[in-house]
């Protein structure tokens, strides 16, 4: 294992069942082909099992979110799943730090019997995701149903004021609301409204701060839902507006969500350091109820890279590590080589197009592994010639990467599907140079 980076977990402890249809997931959709299961017990232990393993070997797991692809209040067994983690969490005795474990949850269930006390008893984060308290864009983001917004809004509020009440009195020690799925018009034109709903409600209860964390991409689910955009906004009007700015004597903490996982410069780094295709949304682990490890955006399975019933957390970050994109991949619009957006998305996505540029010249000499098997399909293939669209920067910065001599463009028949990729010499040129395939002629 590659990566230095303290790991997120990510449990699907209810996969493909849910009582939302957001906007923007795939799973109650009537495409969705995906498994529909609650976690077994056993792989619910074997996943804590193995996190203490990993941690008595030194590798720090920072977060457990209870999460995933389908809301996991639903589960039948939902307290004593919690339970579970609760019992790790006073038993901890390696000399990393003990994880934070936290559920993330629609909100609809909160004052379920059982639901509050489990997060509580625990001493877990609470993360409510609550886009806006517009009842007609509630309805459409969190159930493409405009009119099924006013019901289940007042539902979740009720259960919003109970969160804060036991935030306020120590009981649930971190409560969090993610601004998500994030359809970003219906965001901004609900976010003044949803702060005021927040920070009365947070005053009423006694608190003196809301956490809210934003989600700057929006994801095709790796093609299970129509692409919503796949530029990166990282909402500075409403960092500018809002963060850090006290709205009925409540002061409003904003953070975006890439720094609850790359919190640190150096994680990036460690990121394209450490994987042939260093995507964010690969970058940790996915677990789903059956126990496979699968890429956040999977949410259909289609591409599983090991189970936690078999693997250890390091053996299957080292398949994470060695993952190149294949039919998947090719259909996901929050490839990072894709990413666009500011100057750091541009940078980052350079970087991550020359460091998967360096892994396919290694995996081609036999270098290395591939991970999964690069298809021979037609799509991919196109999407395979795209990325050997490469500009000289790209091409140096994975050679100073790998510390090879920046020579070398594809050629026109430098196809990922089979034929080895033919290699040729490129003069120095110093300038930025878009060099498709065909030019490389
Ligand atoms: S994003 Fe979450 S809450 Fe929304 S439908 Fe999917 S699993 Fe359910
Ligand atoms: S690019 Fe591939 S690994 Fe990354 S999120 Fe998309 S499908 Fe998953």
């Amino acid at each position: 294992m590659r990566s230095r980076r303290p790991l997120s977990v990510n449990n699907s402890l209810v996969h493909g069942i849910c009582n939302c249809n957001c906007l923007t997931c795939g799973v109650n959709k009537a495409s969705y082909r995906g498994p529909r299961e609650y976690q077994p017990r056993e792989v619910t232990e074997r996943l804590i099992s193995r996190v203490e393993e990993a941690a008595a070997a030194g590798i720090r797991v920072r977060y457990i979110a209870n999460s995933g692809d389908g809301e996991p209040t639903l589960h039948p067994e939902f307290r004593r799943r919690m339970d579970l983690f609760g019992a790790m969490l006073r038993n901890w005795s390696a000399s990393v730090p003990a994880p934070e474990v936290s559920v993330v949850t629609n909100g609809q269930r909160l004052l379920s019997p059982g639901v509050l006390d489990a997060v509580a008893g625990n001493r877990l984060t609470l993360i409510v995701s609550f886009p806006t308290t517009v009842a007609a864009d509630y309805g459409q983001l969190m159930f493409c149903r405009p009119e099924r917004g006013v019901v289940t809004l007042e539902t979740v509020k009720a259960g919003i004021r109970r969160a804060m009440e036991l935030r306020a009195v120590g009981s649930i020690p971190r409560l969090c609301f993610h601004l998500s799925p994030p359809e970003r018009e219906l965001l901004r034109r609900g976010f003044p409204a949803t702060m005021q709903f927040l920070t009365s409600e947070a005053a009423r209860a006694g608190l003196g701060e809301v956490e809210l964390v934003l989600f700057p991409a929006t994801s095709n689910r790796s093609g299970l839902i129509r692409s919503r955009g796949s530029s990166v906004d990282f909402y500075p009007d409403l960092f500018r507006a809002f963060n850090g700015r006290a709205v009925n004597g409540v002061r409003l903490n904003m953070s975006i969500s890439y720094r609850r996982f790359f919190p640190e410069v150096w994680e990036v780094l460690d990121l394209v350091r450490s994987f042939s295709l260093p995507c964010m949304w690969n970058a940790h682990l996915f677990i789903t109820a059956g126990g496979d490890s699968i890429c956040c955006n999977d949410q259909a399975v289609r591409a599983p890279r090991g189970n936690v019933l078999t693997d250890s957390i390091a053996s299957l970050m080292v398949r994470k590590e060695a993952h190149l994109p294949g039919a998947v991949c090719a259909a996901c619009d929050q490839r990072p080589d894709r990413m666009r957006g500011g100057l750091a998305v541009t940078v980052f996505s350079l970087l991550a197009r020359a460091r998967l540029t360096l892994a396919m010249m290694r995996a081609r000499a036999g270098e290395a592994p591939t991970g999964e098997p690069i298809p021979a399909d037609a799509k991919e293939n196109a999407h395979a010639q795209e990325n050997l669209v490469l500009d000289v920067t790209a091409l140096r910065i994975a050679a100073r990467l790998g510390n090879q001599p920046a020579a070398f463009l594809p050629r026109r028949n430098g196809s990922l599907s089979g034929e080895p990729v033919a290699l040729l010499p490129v003069g120095g040129t110093g300038r930025k140079s878009r060099l498709g395939v065909a030019d490389s002629e």
